[in-house]
């Protein structure tokens, strides 16, 4: 292609909204256009990228048996009332109605589709496993839409959804899918981590999160240096802290007047942090008081006390009344003595304390010598690992000292089990001549995330450097003065010799004073950049600039084809 005839604006500024460094240079590199919050317009540029990340993703997915089709984006109601997501999702999801008043969505994801088409075209075990998937876009009306393509509303993610007889057979689908997602990352060139994940709101089994790793990202791992374990903060398993026996003292209850905070209460009463009890109070949707415990110097993970609690499906802060209603107040919430409606999650490692300080379910009051094991009603609490990681606890597989790290989560692998085939009736012939469920499990990869977590990864002050794989064009080829007609011929012949031998090439023959134009290929991003000069006409050695060194390399002119060749298997 000529860059006479590819639209491809180039900006010095960013918009003033753009906080990512990927966010401001696929504005300036001329790659997407805002149309609304969340809603995005790929240029030339930005598309080629995508269309080989679809490539390199329609390859892995069919080299394990991925059959690609296509579903309606836009659902009926139906199928998810069916499953019970409707009323589950939220307001995440975008909701429509026809002319006749009819209820749609436009899907977020596509479990319940799959599973109903499924239901009634597969029918027995020889047909399994089987593997559909579709590269399409998805909607979900965040709540926060923003760093460009990371977080829109209307986004393309590739999404599998394997089907197989047995737990067995889902097993297998669920590593080749994880096997075809390392290759996939690894093509793109990024450097990633599959990470234990929570399995969401999508519910099922095992999963993992396929995270990017850079420090603007998102999501936060825990990872081990010792051994392989890595999840992210959310799903991080922790091992019980057990603390030294103590001679336990009587529960006393004392006054501590306005001490509201863990921070004040510590201060006053002269204690370590880690003598006390912290507590967090949420409400869910049907407006039950759940209060979680940890140790003053942990954190809770809503995650955690969500999936502990049996039918809780979000979680709010809860607002005054409510604890006030089962007999406490806000500041001062105590595990014991709370009233019967209320439900107490206690973290595991609280239990193991001895002789600390809780709240007193009243104004500015606390008890110390707080012994959870002798003073908790053990038969009203939930008691479970409930908190968050932190930097430095006990890697739950060997016990070294965990490390954090942040990253961008561009994939993730389920296993569904049953939950949707039940739900839906989704039932296959086995071989026993029984009707049974399929087992199911899902896959999804954000292709507009993956582009814009490459340029987070790769990118120095001059623009974006794309690893060659998912180059918009791996080489351009620039006349330093495209008016001088010797120069741009010997650029086209170059141009045409690159073409011919496979490799994906642009020529720069825009009238442009060199200077704009090198910025501009900085810019971009392109791998390889051949500059054809007077010197070149001259016969001299050609030029070429390696984008992600800074490298000038320089080759004869017949030799030249072939160490470009060679040079983009490197990059
Ligand atoms: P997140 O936790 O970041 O909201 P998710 O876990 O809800 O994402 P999945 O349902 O696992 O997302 O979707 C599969 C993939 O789709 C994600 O790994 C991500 O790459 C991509 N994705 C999800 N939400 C968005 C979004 N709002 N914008 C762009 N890509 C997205
Ligand atoms: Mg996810």
């Amino acid at each position: 292609m000529r860059a006479t005839q590819l639209y491809a604006p180039t900006l010095r500024e960013s918009p003033a909204e753009a906080e990512l460094v990927s966010h401001k240079l696929m504005y300036r590199a001329g790659l997407i256009r805002k149309a609304a919050g969340g809603l995005y317009s790929y240029l030339p540029l930005g598309w080629r990228t995508m269309k080989k990340i679809m490539q390199i993703i329609r390859e892995e997915m069919d080299a394990k048996g991925g059959q690609e089709l296509m579903m309606p984006i836009v659902q009926p109601a139906e199928i998810w009332k069916e499953s019970g997501r409707w009323a589950v999702y939220g307001d995440e999801m975008m909701r429509l109605k026809d002319r006749h008043g009819r209820e749609f969505a436009l899907g977020p994801t596509h479990e319940e589709m799959i599973t109903t088409l499924i239901r009634d075209e597969v029918r027995s075990y020889k047909q399994l496993p089987f593997m559909p998937y579709q590269i399409q876009n998805k909607y979900r009306d965040e709540i926060r839409p923003r760093f460009g393509l990371m977080r829109s509303r209307e986004f393309v993610m590739k999404d599998l959804y394997s089907f197989d007889r047995d737990v067995d057979g889902m097993n297998i689908s669920y590593d080749k899918m994880y096997d075809a997602y390392t290759k996939i990352f690894t093509r793109c060139g990024l450097k990633f981590r599959p990470v234990e994940a929570d399995n969401g709101a999508i519910g099922g089994g095992h999963s993992h999160e396929f995270t990017v790793l850079a420090p603007s990202g998102e999501s936060s791992i825990a990872y081990c240096e010792s051994c392989n374990f890595a999840a992210s903060d959310e799903k991080a398993e922790l091992k019980i802290i057990h603390a030294e026996p103590e001679e336990l003292r009587p529960l006393e209850k004392v006054s501590t007047p306005d001490c509201h905070t863990i921070e004040l209460v510590k201060n006053f009463l002269n204690v370590p942090i880690e003598k006390t009890i912290k507590a967090v109070a949420f409400m869910d949707d049907d407006e039950r008081l759940i209060v979680a415990f940890v140790r003053g110097d942990h954190d809770v993970n809503e995650i955690k006390v969500l999936n502990a609690v049996d039918g809780a499906n979000h979680l709010y802060m809860a607002d005054e009344k409510i604890i006030s209603a089962a007999g406490s107040v806000a500041g001062f919430m105590s595990p014991i003595g709370l009233k019967d409606s209320a439900i107490v999650v206690v973290d595991q490692t609280v239990m193991e304390m001895s002789n600390a300080v809780a709240g007193a379910n009243d104004v500015d009051a606390h008890f110390i010598n707080v012994t959870p094991r002798r003073d908790f009603n053990a038969e009203k609490i939930i008691v479970k690992d409930i908190r968050m990681v932190k930097e430095g606890d006990p890697c739950p597989h060997c016990g070294k000292p965990l490390k954090m790290t942040r990253g961008i989560e561009v994939g993730q692998v389920f296993t569904l089990g049953k939950k949707y085939s039940e739900a839906l009736h989704a039932t296959f012939l086995d071989e026993d001549g029984k009707e049974k469920f399929f087992e199911m499990g899902c896959y999804g990869i954000g292709v507009g995330r993956t582009m814009a977590a490459t340029i987070e990864q790769c990118n120095d002050a001059d623009g974006i450097i794309w690893p060659r794989a998912i180059a918009p064009f791996e080489v351009v080829v620039v006349p330093v003065n495209a008016k001088d007609e010797n120069q741009l011929a010997l650029a086209t012949e170059i141009y045409d010799e690159l073409k011919a031998a496979g490799v994906d090439v642009l020529l720069d023959d825009r009238r442009e004073r060199a200077g704009v134009k090198f910025k501009d290929c900085d810019l971009i991003g392109y791998p390889l950049r051949v500059t054809v000069s007077p010197k070149t006409l001259a016969g001299e050695a050609v030029e070429v600039k390696v984008r992600r060194s800074g490298e000038f390399l320089h080759f004869e002119r017949g030799e030249l084809v072939a160490k470009i060749s060679e040079l983009l298997e490197t990059l």
